[in-house]
């Protein structure tokens, strides 16, 4: 119990002394605790020391959760992949969705966004450095594809969302968070409800806090290591 409680804090830490080392970061660096995997106990603990936002992979493992921490004023944001036959659930059951990447999926959401809650969050997820394996749209197609979702009425564009290449190579990872800062800041420019540029995991959250990230997610720094994966 006090092990997350603990963990919070030194990450908040952290956060907080790799934001100042950055001289124009103003804004505040959000965190965004993922909490794949783990039980709905270890999100409520979580929840009782300070942490509000929390996000999820799979559809069927967080609605148990969001079910079970009704009573709790959580922000729920969706990070997996979508399938077309989930985003129902998804537009009634959660805050933010970060992985947009296809025109047909943000249409469903915006649909099926019920219409006494709040528009959608929305990030469009950048597969920043072209991998075969990785969703995302290319960075090439981030202005087209945002001026589109800016259309639908029940979504609010609010910036990226990227997952670098995995890389030993400093300098390369520091471009993948520098060329997605880049795009960012034109489509914030073009954008004022834009002030997410979500990126930086346990692993790389200085480095991407050192590019200009606004919003770290992070699983293992704060709820230790995944031990099984509950694809749902
Ligand atoms: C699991 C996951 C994270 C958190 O990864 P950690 O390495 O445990 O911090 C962040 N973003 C996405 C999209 C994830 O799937």
């Amino acid at each position: 119990m006090t092990e997350i409680k603990t963990q919070l804090s030194t990450l908040l830490n952290k956060i907080e002394q790799f934001k100042n080392s950055v001289s124009d970061q103003d804004k505040t660096v959000k965190l965004l605790a993922v909490s794949k995997t783990w039980p709905a106990e270890k999100l409520r603990i979580a929840f009782n020391a300070g942490q509000f936002s929390f996000g999820e992979n799979y559809l069927q493992e967080a609605l148990i959760k969001i079910s079970a921490l009704s009573d709790l004023e959580i922000e729920w944001h969706f990070i997996g992949p979508i399938q077309s036959n989930k985003t129902r659930e998804i537009a009634e059951h959660f805050d933010w969705v970060q992985s947009v990447d296809r025109w047909k999926i943000a249409q469903r959401l915006s649909k099926q966004r019920p219409a006494e809650l709040a528009p959608l969050n929305v990030c469009l997820q950048i597969n920043i450095d072209d991998e075969e394996s990785k969703s995302g749209i290319a960075a090439d197609d981030t202005l087209d594809f945002a001026a589109k979702i800016n259309q639908l009425d029940n979504l609010q564009l609010r910036g990226l969302m990227i997952i670098p290449a995995k890389t030993d190579d400093p300098l390369q990872q520091r471009d993948s968070f520098h060329r997605a800062r880049k795009l960012y800041q034109q489509l914030s420019i073009l954008y004022p409800s834009v002030d997410t540029l979500s990126m930086g995991m346990s692993a790389d959250m200085q480095e991407a806090i050192e590019q200009g990230s606004t919003m770290v997610r992070i699983g293992s720094a704060l709820f230790g290591q995944r031990h099984t994966l509950n694809k749902t």
